[in-house]
């Protein structure tokens, strides 16, 4: 008889750990309960019209439908290179840059590019899945950096033990981060391409949400830092800045040789990115700063709101200076997984527990801003009467 037998690499996935609060949400929403969302970091906002109109303009060409180059056009790598530069005055040619199918696309394919099976590469904890997941597919084995508190949610590399620094070949990072929403400041960039030239290790930094700020203070990029393109490449996103998370659009930058082996791998697995949604991509990438304030003061608006509702009601949350997320500690005597589970059933609410992304994220949860400022004033209300 014909048996299906799944590789190991896809039978060793960790289970998919919204799981269990999925069911619970699909049982209260059967049961006729008015659900509010606050679990995935999709934005609720529109892609802004200008590119709309780009698209629908060079969807008609048929120059653009044909197979683009794998590494991007060359119009595109040039704006995104000139957007570099305008926002954090790096200086990147042309073999410096790749354009990505969305920034999770260049990330689950770098390690394959570098990891030989049991290499270590140093992840965060918690973090976004893809960075480990990815490694283990290239057969390679995550060393765990916890993302403590105490520290602002940076690693400790002078905890990482030396021999296991001196066996990494990787480190993956991502600030303003995902879902603690830290940011990182130069001089830790600074810090980690020390470390990394040290050790000979490569940084993969994910900056997936440079855009999404408070107070104005604009987040830093690891390629400010001195020699960053020596040691690493860094991934944007066109995604969350401009709301086009379906329409799969970003790049990397970094040293050539990095880019180029990323290239290497993405020659022999997609074909790049459809022309006209580059062309589109262009035009989000030519936006004025206004677009982004417009973008930014919405979110600044539903933070405060939910803050003043958790606060309220004693849960101890961290005011994000960057990202449309909250991170808090779920009140004493609860696990992640039993907060969130009872916010769900008092408050019809949908949170995600920390420990979903990774060990060190247990006693947290994490609430995406990403829905209307109505709904999120509906959450509020219910939060504050909840009474946990
Ligand atoms: C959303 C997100 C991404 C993925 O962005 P795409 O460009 O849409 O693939 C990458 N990293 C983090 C941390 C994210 O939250």
């Amino acid at each position: 008889m014909f048996g299906i037998d799944i590789a190991q690499r896809v039978k060793e996935l960790p289970p998919y750990l919204f799981k269990e609060i999925d069911k619970q949400k699909q049982e209260a929403v059967k049961a006729g309960a008015d659900v509010i969302n606050l679990g995935v970091g999709d934005p609720d906002l529109p892609t802004p019209n200008y590119v709309i109109e780009a698209l629908n303009k060079a969807a008609v060409e048929p120059a653009n439908h044909r197979y683009p180059s794998y590494a991007g056009m060359e119009a595109f790598n040039k704006e995104a290179a000139l957007w570099l530069k305008k926002r954090f005055n790096i200086n990147i040619k042309l073999d410096e840059i790749i354009t990505l199918i969305g920034s999770k696309e260049g990330i689950a394919h770098t390690p394959l590019a570098f990891i030989n099976p049991g290499d270590i590469a140093l992840i965060p904890d918690p973090a976004y899945p893809v960075y480990e997941n990815a490694v283990r597919f290239a057969g390679g084995v995550p060393f765990y950096m916890p993302l403590k508190k105490e520290n602002d949610f940076l690693p400790d590399l002078d905890a990482i033990p030396k021999d296991i620094a001196q066996k990494a070949k990787l480190i993956f990072l991502n600030y303003p981060n995902n879902p603690t929403s830290a940011t990182a400041e130069l001089s830790f960039f600074n810090q980690l391409v020390s470390y990394a030239k040290k050790y000979n290790i490569i940084v993969c930094h994910d900056a997936a949400y440079t855009e999404i700020y408070y107070n104005g203070k604009k987040p830093a990029s690891f390629l400010e830092a001195e020699g960053a393109k020596e040691v690493g490449i860094e991934y944007h996103s066109l995604s969350k800045t401009y709301n086009m998370t379906g329409w799969r659009i970003g790049f990397a930058a970094g040293g050539s040789d990095i880019i180029n082996a990323l290239g290497k791998i993405k020659s022999n697995v997609d074909s790049g990115v459809f022309q006209a949604i580059q062309i589109a991509g262009i035009a989000a990438l030519k936006s004025e700063e206004t677009y982004i304030n417009r973008i930014n003061e919405i979110y600044e608006k539903r933070k405060k709101i939910i803050l003043d509702a958790l606060n309220s009601v004693g849960i101890k949350a961290y005011d994000p200076k960057t990202t449309f997320y909250i991170w808090f500690e779920v009140p004493k005597g609860y696990t992640s997984a039993q907060f969130v589970s009872l916010l769900l059933s008092k408050a019809h609410i949908v949170t995600i527990p920390g420990n979903g992304f990774g060990k060190a994220g247990e006693g947290y949860a994490r609430i995406a801003l990403t829905v209307s400022e109505e709904r999120i004033k509906e959450a509020a209300l219910r939060i504050e009467n909840a009474k946990f």
